[in-house]
């Protein structure tokens, strides 16, 4: 068995045989031209049934897997009618007695070096798209296509994958793909996101170590796939394919349906995530915002700090990606079970009880200012929602306060726009913060229990321990009269009250959760379909 790794841009698994597809090369020699009048009417041509091709595929595009999609197409038309562009080829041919077809590809090159050169990671995808219109135009030329034509249902292989190519595919016949070139944030990936393709891009050089008709599982989730896979993965990964397909069924029956019982109560249901990638996994399954984006990942993936630009892209990633959705960010929530090295904190002999999470920003305030800024711009591009964790006092929160309103301050003294009331909750994940939470609920705009560390404290029972399994006891009465303390306060004070620890997503606790008048769950996201239907099916 031999395993390729690369990155996954939509995380279904698919598994069959591969084809492998070569496109023709487009033959652009250049040559030298005696009548330049009659090239350039030839490249106006084949732009036009460029224009005319990319209509049609818009339209294929918008039945197949709508609007976002066939937007694609609109931006390729807009592309090819970009009058940089087309003044470029007409130049080359004018001016150098160019070949349409040689025009066409320089110009091309050029675009597509500019693009790639970009900062932004989007705009360096860009660099495909205009090599794919140029491509297309070519092919007008040429008479040629560029489409691989399926006959069987095929994983199919490729150097890459236009996003044009892509929307000719036949998509009953095509199980998934992979490419050797590619990144996360071309076209063809958004196109295999949209249309829920399972594929693998930027897997480098393999072609020539596949064969027509040899059997692949393509695991789109962890960027893997499996050439003839021994018996223990095939089994592995098709029993993670069904519970995808059980998924896909749901978000078929329940996309877009309102999270509400028979008798009318209604929660939102959130998505809990810890990287800004996993945005798109949230809004794929239809999670009405993020209510919980464990920050500290941001941290624990890195070698050093974080600068601020780094952390202000990811946010504004996440905040754009959520398309106006609320996004709560908590802040950091580093220490006991999540260490960095960086951070040298001293060696605790309870680190669970010990300097972590807000204790640390509090303590290290500079370390809590960048984040807070980075946090702060980002606002200023969606709906973002501020969160402190393991909270246990009213001076955590007003210390943490004091440091936010002079971050506020300097941020607006140096005319950096940022939202102006960006709301401020804190985690219920200690009983103390349960217990005096009719105070803290007049300091703050919302509660969000922490179910996970609130057990841990609740009921002493270390969640490291993997020997205290029969102690564990999810629905012990003591932490869920804290829940319904916190509700009762927060509800009182006019705040809203969610859960986006692991019980949260509890089906047997639902019913007890929405009687509790919990206005929020957050989950994780593959959670969401199942309790959007838990919540459908109470009375
Ligand atoms: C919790 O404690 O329930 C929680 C959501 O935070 P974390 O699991 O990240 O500690
Ligand atoms: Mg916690």
């Amino acid at each position: 068995m031999l395993i390729l790794q690369g990155k996954g841009v939509w995380d279904g698994v698919a598994a069959g045989p591969v084809k492998i597809y070569r496109p023709r090369a487009a033959v652009t020699v250049p040559h030298t031209v005696t009548d330049p009048a009659a090239e350039q009417k030839r490249f106006t041509e084949a732009r036009r049934q460029a224009q005319t091709e990319l209509a049609a595929l818009g339209k294929k595009a918008l039945a197949e897997s709508g609007e976002k999609t066939a937007a694609l197409f609109d931006v390729h038309q807009l592309m090819l009618d970009d009058p940089d562009y087309v003044e470029n080829v007409k130049n080359l041919i004018a001016q150098e007695h160019l070949n349409a077809e040689a025009a066409v590809d320089q110009t091309a090159a050029k675009f597509a070096a500019l693009f790639a050169a970009m900062d932004d990671a989007y705009m360096q995808a860009r660099s495909a798209d205009v090599q794919d219109i140029s491509r297309r135009v070519i092919a007008c030329l040429s008479g040629a296509t560029d489409a691989p034509a399926l006959t069987e249902p095929v994983l199919l292989a490729a150097h890459d994958l236009t996003p044009s190519a892509t929307v000719a595919l036949d998509k009953s016949k095509l199980l998934g793909f992979l490419t050797e070139a590619g990144s996360p944030n071309s076209h063809t990936a958004i196109l295999a996101r949209t249309m829920g393709i399972p594929a693998v891009v930027a897997v480098g050089a393999c072609l020539d170590q596949l064969r027509d008709g040899q059997q692949l599982i393509l695991d789109g989730a962890a960027g893997k796939i499996y050439v003839d896979p021994d018996a223990a993965t095939r089994q592995k990964l098709l029993a993670k394919q069904q519970q995808e397909q059980k998924q896909q069924k749901l978000l078929a029956d329940l996309k877009g349906k309102p999270n509400v019982t028979h008798s009318g109560r209604t929660v939102k249901i959130y998505a809990n995530i810890g990287r800004p990638e996993e945005a798109a996994v949230a809004l794929a399954n239809d999670a009405g915002g993020i209510g919980l984006f464990r920050s500290e990942f941001l941290y624990l993936d890195k070698e050093t700090f974080p600068t601020e630009e780094e952390q202000f892209q990811a946010y504004k990633k996440v905040l754009t990606g959520m398309q106006g959705r609320e996004v709560v960010i908590r802040t950091l929530d580093i220490g006991a079970d999540k260490q960095c090295a960086y951070f040298n904190l001293e060696h605790e002999a309870n680190p669970a009880l010990g300097l972590r999470a807000i204790r640390i920003c509090l303590t290290r305030p500079e370390i809590f200012k960048t984040q807070l800024r980075a946090i702060l711009r980002a606002s200023a591009f969606g709906k973002a929602l501020l969160m402190l964790p393991m909270i246990t006092s009213v001076e955590e929160v007003e210390a943490a306060k004091k440091i936010l309103h002079a971050v506020q301050a300097e941020l607006s003294a140096a005319q950096i726009p940022f939202a102006k009331n960006i709301p401020l909750g804190i985690m219920i994940e200690t009983p103390a913060a349960a217990l005096i939470s009719d105070e803290l609920a007049r300091h703050v705009d919302f509660f969000s229990v922490g179910t996970n560390d609130l057990t841990q404290y609740t009921l002493a029972l270390d969640r490291q321990n993997p020997h205290l399994g029969q102690f564990f006891k999810p629905h012990h009465p003591a932490l869920l009269k804290l829940i319904a303390l916190a509700a009762k306060n927060a509800h009182a004070a006019g705040i809203w009250i969610g859960i986006c620890g692991e019980l949260g997503a509890d089906p047997a606790l639902t019913q007890q959760f929405l009687e509790l008048g919990i206005d929020e769950l957050s989950v994780a996201p593959a959670a969401i379909l199942p309790l959007r239907q838990q919540v459908r099916n109470l009375a």
